[in-house]
């Protein structure tokens, strides 16, 4: 399998999330909790809007982090030019290849396009910049005419493709197939993938098992509408489904995912794929019985590798052996006959309240009892 490349751009796609706004303090750490994390490109920002945004792409630029610093333009020299200011080695310049966005955005007919992208491509290529051409709406574009913007770009100089599932509105199957016809054709691609119907972590696994060497993400998906696809989510997958070890050192995920959660006010849910609290949380008799015997038979990898602490949570559907090694954990040993009464308890408080029962009401509980 192809070595994978993530393209992180939390910083320029996820903060165009909704009310999203990053301080520029808060995208230099972002930055720097994305470096140490290993992560191989960070797309910073769009230094053509000026202000604090092209400041914080300058001092990115300028961190000498190990990351590629990459920064994101429309296919206008102006826009180029300020990402030269900025001082980034590489750039994504992009245009809208599909006719809905050709006519009904930009006015335009293809012709006018591909002008406009030789031109942008050719101008960055000679200031001797990495250039990743991309095209925006291309999962809704006739293929035929992604193949021409594809081997134009090429001809100018560009590095890769980016494909951009920019509505969210591929399948893994279509994915893949429309992948092959770049890759089968010799196209170095990169896939973004947008995560409208819930699918944009399958559809990068499924472009990076089509040849796709590099893949968008943003931490915690964050992006436009239902977001993009999550950085910790592909690389779990990549990792553990296609093997594909992309450097990216999964540990640091849990810090990375709370420093961007809190810096866009926005709450990760408890049981949010790789970086929930509760992923690793097991109540249910069958479950935490099988866990504790050997933690494979109910997890799919181990905690430790996200950061996370396994727990055996006490509540309305727990068995015996979880009461028993709860409290065996607080220095409290029962027999069988004990924990089967506590148990009773437990599942009544567990109903009552709704919730998980922490280790003082358990220790209360069995207090009563004994
Ligand atoms: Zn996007």
């Amino acid at each position: 399998m192809t070595a994978v490349t993530i393209c992180d751009t939390t910083l320029r796609d996820g903060e165009q999330a909704s009310g999203v706004v990053f301080s520029v303090g808060e995208k230099l750490e972002i930055a720097r909790m994305l470096d140490e994390a290993g992560v191989p490109e960070i797309e910073a920002g769009t230094p053509v809007m000026g202000g604090e945004e092209a400041e914080a792409v300058r001092i990115i630029a300028g961190m000498g982090l190990d990351a590629r610093v990459t920064a994101w333009n429309r296919a206008v020299i102006s826009d180029i030019e300020a990402s030269l200011r900025a001082g980034v080695e590489a750039v994504s310049v992009s245009l809208p290849v599909s006719d809905i966005m050709i006519k009904r955005k930009l006015g335009r007919e293809r012709a006018w396009l591909l002008g406009r992208l030789g031109e942008a491509v050719s101008f960055a290529k000679d200031k001797g910049l990495y250039v990743c051409a991309g095209a925006e709406d291309a999962s809704r574009a006739d293929m035929d005419f992604v193949m021409e913007y594809a081997s134009l770009a090429r001809e100018c100089g560009a590095d890769r493709l980016r494909f951009a599932d920019t509505v969210g509105v591929l399948d893994p199957f279509t994915t893949y197939a429309r992948i092959r016809q770049l890759t089968d054709a010799g196209f170095t691609v990169e896939f973004h993938a947008h995560n409208d119907f819930g699918l944009a972590t399958a559809n990068a696994l499924a472009a990076a098992g089509a040849g796709a060497e590099f893949l968008s993400a943003t931490v915690l998906g964050l992006g436009e509408r239902a977001g993009n696809a999550a950085l910790e989510e592909i690389t779990m997958g990549l990792g553990h489904m296609l093997k594909i070890d992309t450097g990216v050192r999964t540990e640091k995920f849990r810090a990375l995912c709370e420093r961007v959660a809190s810096a866009s006010g926005r709450s990760i849910p408890c049981g949010k794929p790789v970086v929930g609290d509760k992923i690793f949380s097991h109540e249910s008799g069958i479950h935490a019985d099988g866990v504790l015997k050997y933690p494979a038979i109910y997890e799919p990898y181990e905690p430790g590798e996200v950061g996370a602490v396994r727990e055996i949570a006490l509540g309305k559907h727990s068995g015996r052996n979880a009461v028993m090694y709860r409290l065996s954990k607080r220095g409290v040993e029962i027999n069988v006959v004990e924990a089967d009464m506590l148990l009773m308890k437990v599942r009544e408080m567990g109903t009552r309240l709704k919730r998980a029962i922490n280790d003082d009401e358990l220790l209360s509980l069995c207090g009563t009892q004994i």
